[in-house]
């Protein structure tokens, strides 16, 4: 199927092609159509599945066809999203697929200056992306006037609603016309997000794009069992004797990650941190450095991980688990895209048993485990209650404490697939 069944412009089919894409995903296929129709939609699917397209060239098309007069620019669309990365993501993909047509649009996010946004926005766009808390900074300070606003697009709902921007989002939403067209993208469909799909959307087209990874065979995934005190250890060494080159490293905290590639730095692995505490210029940094392969690990928590556009790695590993099953998935994701191969490696300790057995609870299957030799896990060592971090308090989740039976006891470890010696690492690699 080509993209010129879709019912797009010539001018929007030259972007598609300038970016060389020959035929359109699935959530294009199923999402353009319906979007051109002027319909709401619920759309679940991730950062990956080409989404951005999927909203932005239809988006284009219905504000083009009805141009803004020279000199009365107003926003005429909001995009909202999770995180600031995101945002400017999705900017830059409006920017590229509107090329070739008299539509504006501009980015706002949190962590840089005011001012020259406000400025941009002064000038008059037609597109605006943004997260929510620097969106209503704008509006308290009266820089910006949402009430033209034709169509709300939400990215990564779910997402947004995980961070806590409920409150934000619901402010925004008493600031826009009563009449307007609704976009809701999710990875997962939560109570919560169905929650706001039943305030926000009128009889929306529900649309479904298979989850990633679900069945992936491309991803081969591992748990290699070690003492929490020992992971860092494992993590280098995995690193060293396998000659990774590229490894997303998630951790559950902002510190966590912090504390990880510093003592990555230690041991004479390059390494960066990218989470919501660093400067905008920080994380756009340590990305790009990632990306040219000057910084071998990247350690990110789950959030600023989000929308990140970066795919196809060969490693991703989970430091620590992550308290929410769903992101586990997510995580795993980023790997083996595209027919490539990619491992998924979990180091686990005692603490995190509850947590590995909701996520294969949701895999529906257990994750194979490997004993790292040398890197035992000593059976005596008690579990501990885990740190949640902030987002697991949002959501109300605690820790479960220590894990019933309170070590890697035998049992747990039953379904060790084999021993590994250094040296068969080291070979393998
Ligand atoms: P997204 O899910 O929107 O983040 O898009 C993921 C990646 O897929 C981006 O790098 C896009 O440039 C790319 N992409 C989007 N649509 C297509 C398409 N129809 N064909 C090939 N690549 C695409």
């Amino acid at each position: 199927m080509s993209f010129t069944t879709l019912g797009l412009s010539a001018e929007l089919l030259r972007a598609v092609a300038e970016q060389g894409y020959h035929e359109p995903t699935p959530i294009q296929r199923q999402a353009i159509p319906v979007i051109l129709a002027g319909k709401d939609i619920m759309a679940g699917a991730q950062t990956g599945t080409g989404k951005t397209a999927g909203f932005a060239l239809p988006l284009l098309q219905r504000l083009s066809e009805r141009a803004s007069a020279k000199g009365t620019r107003r926003i005429r669309a909001l995009i909202l999203t999770p995180t600031r990365e995101l945002a400017a993501q999705v900017e830059e993909s409006v920017t590229a697929y509107g090329k070739h047509l008299p539509v504006t649009s501009t980015v706002i996010f949190g962590g840089v200056k005011i001012q020259p946004q406000i400025k941009r926005l002064r000038a008059g766009v037609d597109i605006l992306v943004a997260t929510p808390g620097r969106l209503l900074d704008h509006v308290q300070q009266g820089t910006l006037d949402l009430s033209t606003v034709e169509t709300l697009v939400m990215d990564e709902a779910d997402r947004m609603l995980d961070m806590g921007f409920i409150r934000d989002i619901r402010k925004i939403l008493a600031l826009l016309p009563q009449q307007r067209q609704n976009l809701l993208f999710f990875a997962t469909l939560s109570d919560d997000v169905k929650t706001l799909a039943e305030s926000l959307l009128k009889s929306p087209a529900l649309i479904e794009v298979a989850r990633r990874n679900m069945a992936k065979e491309s991803v081969e995934q591992v748990i290699h069992p070690v003492d929490r005190k020992r992971k860092r250890e494992l993590l280098s060494f995995l690193i060293g004797s396998q000659n990774w080159k590229q490894v997303l490293v998630f951790t559950r905290t902002k510190h966590g990650a912090n504390k990880l590639s510093e003592q990555l730095a230690q041991d004479g692995i390059r390494a960066a941190a990218i989470h919501g505490n660093k400067s905008q210029g920080a994380r756009t940094k340590a990305l790009s450095d990632f990306k040219r392969g000057d910084v071998r690990v990247l350690v990110a928590t789950d959030i600023a991980a989000r929308g990140l556009d970066i795919e196809q790695l060969p490693h991703v590993v989970n430091f620590e688990l992550p308290n929410v099953s769903e992101d586990y998935i997510h995580r795993i994701g980023r790997t083996g895209r595209a027919g490539s191969e990619g491992k998924a490696v979990s180091l686990v300790c005692v603490d995190e048993q509850h947590l590995l057995k909701d996520i294969e609870r949701l895999l529906k299957s257990p994750i194979p485990k490997q004993l790292i030799a040398g890197y035992e896990p000593d059976a005596s060592i008690p579990a501990e209650p885990i740190d949640m971090g902030r987002r697991g308090q949002n959501r109300g989740l605690q820790s479960k404490g220590p894990a019933r039976g309170g070590s890697f006891a035998p049992r747990a470890m039953g379904r060790t697939q084999r021993l590994v010696s250094r040296k068969n690492v080291r070979k393998s690699a």
